[in-house]
């Protein structure tokens, strides 16, 4: 028998209308004739052409068929296996719908030797019986109605992984968010998520509950450590505690950020701990952030910290200079406007440990241009953030600069003002003039005049050339934002 697939003769589109035989098992018919010539006439004809219910000739083959059977079985086995089938000619071949294998089985045992000789009897000649099963499309849309998922907690829908900007800081930290929004409670459990203030650690945790919340079916609750202790407090004093616990026990994913906040607090730190083994035991997802790795978290009971090392630690440390340019071109696009590359690069340039005083100042920059109505450019940037970026630069003086500088290229100090050009004195000169501007107040002829009496031209080129090696050299750029770093104090 040649089986009935999508590329057999007749494609699926082409597959005839299912006759439910109890339409014609009904009736008192009598069966007529079959003109066999005929009968072989259609089929030839009609090959590959679907012969449906509306056909005719299959109709009464059909019911031919169907009541020869019903003449020569008993009438219990003609209600058991003949009355529940459906039936379609497809081609050359009879296809027989039934519900399951069983039944194919019994009834192909059962009369299947009968079956075959009516069809014979009605065609005139062998057909193929094909029989199938057809499961009946129950609809099960109700049972199957998924839920959407619950967020409990305050979670900012604008912090999404889209936008958060990866760089070598950041990207482990990233990829264990991302690999814990794919697959919560199997990845990584608990993911502890550490760093310093304003890198993202919030961010990247709401992007997760805001990936989550596309998915149907699951709890998440969202707390800071500080919420959670406020609400075990309030839950003690109005004696609630088990329902406290039950909420907290009845989650898929919690998420709690700045842990730090219940380190010391001997009730809170109790309750989270039974949270915690709840939760964890079930495979539920747990994800922690918190401003220090655990080891570092002084007063946090031993068994959570140990439990905080369980799944997988993760740390987030400051940009470097090329990952805070793609930040501030990324905020300053979604803020709507455009900043000059000189402004990106005397933000982030000065700006370095905390991208939320990054936007800060990119907010306040933008206020201020819409206030004035004015486009943004390095003067207004210099005088709006000249507090900001003042503090940052304090009073570093270029003589401070040059000895550093000095001392770090092992070079006499006197070379910063001398006329050799090898390399190993004009390059490291190079780097103190883009420091000194860099970091000081100084206008190109003052610092030029400091260098040994150098034209402001010189100090120009030297600090382009300083800031595009940094760009296509990430070894030195991380070197010279670790000099940067030292002079800053
Ligand atoms: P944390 O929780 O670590 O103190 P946040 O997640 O609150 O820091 O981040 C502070 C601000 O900086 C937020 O507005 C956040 O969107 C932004 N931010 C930090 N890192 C990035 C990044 N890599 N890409 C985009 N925005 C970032
Ligand atoms: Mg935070």
């Amino acid at each position: 028998m040649v089986p009935y697939t999508k590329n057999s003769a007749c494609s699926a589109p082409e597959r005839g209308r299912r006759l439910p035989l109890t339409t014609f098992a009904s009736g008192s018919h009598t069966p007529s004739k079959t003109n066999s010539k005929n009968s072989n006439m259609d089929i030839v004809a009609f090959t590959c052409i679907i012969l449906t219910m509306n056909n005719p000739t299959w109709n009464t083959q059909w019911q031919n068929v169907i009541n020869q059977l019903q003449e020569q079985l008993p009438s219990q086995k003609f209600d058991a296996w003949i009355h529940p089938l459906e039936a379609r000619l497809v081609g050359d071949a009879i296809f027989i719908s039934c519900g399951s294998n069983f039944f194919i089985n019994g009834l192909k045992a059962d009369c299947g030797s009968i079956f075959e000789n009516c069809v014979y009897a009605v065609f005139g000649r062998e057909i193929d019986i094909h029989y199938e099963v057809v499961t009946q499309k129950v609809d099960t849309t109700v049972e199957k109605k998924s839920l959407p998922s619950e967020v409990d907690g305050n979670i900012d829908p604008r912090f999404t992984f889209k936008n958060f900007i990866v760089g070598s800081s950041n990207e482990f930290a990233f990829a264990a968010c991302q690999a814990v929004a794919e697959k919560p409670g199997e990845s990584y459990n608990p993911l502890y998520l550490h760093g310093g203030v304003g890198l993202g650690k919030t961010h990247l945790i709401h992007a997760i509950s805001n990936q989550l919340a596309q998915k149907d079916n699951i709890k998440i609750a969202y707390r800071t450590g500080e919420r959670f202790t406020n609400e075990l407090i309030k839950a003690i004093g109005s004696r609630s505690t088990d329902k406290f616990r039950e909420h907290y026990r009845k989650v898929d994913v919690l998420i709690i950020d700045d842990v730090q906040f219940i380190a010391g607090k001997t009730s809170t730190q109790e309750e989270f701990f039974h949270t915690f083994n709840a939760l964890h035991e079930v495979h539920k997802q747990i994800i922690l952030v918190s401003d220090r790795n655990p080891h570092d978290m002084s007063h946090l009971e031993e068994r959570l910290r140990s439990r905080f090392n369980w799944g997988l630690v993760a740390d987030i440390q400051p940009p470097n200079l090329e990952t805070r340019l793609a930040i501030l071109a990324s905020k300053a696009e979604l803020a709507g406007i455009t900043l000059d590359k000189d402004v990106s690069y005397l933000l982030a340039s000065r700006i370095t440990n905390n991208v939320r005083e990054l936007e800060g100042a990119l907010t306040r920059l933008t206020a201020f241009s819409h206030l004035i109505k004015k486009s943004i450019d390095l003067e207004m940037a210099k005088n709006v953030l000249r507090e900001q970026l003042h503090v940052v630069v304090r009073s570093i003086t270029i003589e401070d600069i040059q000895k550093k500088i000095a001392d770090y290229y092992g070079i006499p100090p006197k070379e910063m003002k001398s006329n050799k050009r090898s390399r190993n004195i004009a390059f490291p000169r190079q780097v103190a003039m883009y420091i000194s501007k860099e970091l000081t107040q100084s206008s190109l002829p003052q610092i030029g005049e400091l260098f040994g009496g150098r034209d402001h031209t010189t100090v120009l080129y030297a600090h382009r050339k300083i800031a595009s090696k940094r760009q296509e050299d990430h070894p030195f750029d991380d070197e010279i934002e670790h000099l940067l770093n030292t002079l800053r104090g």
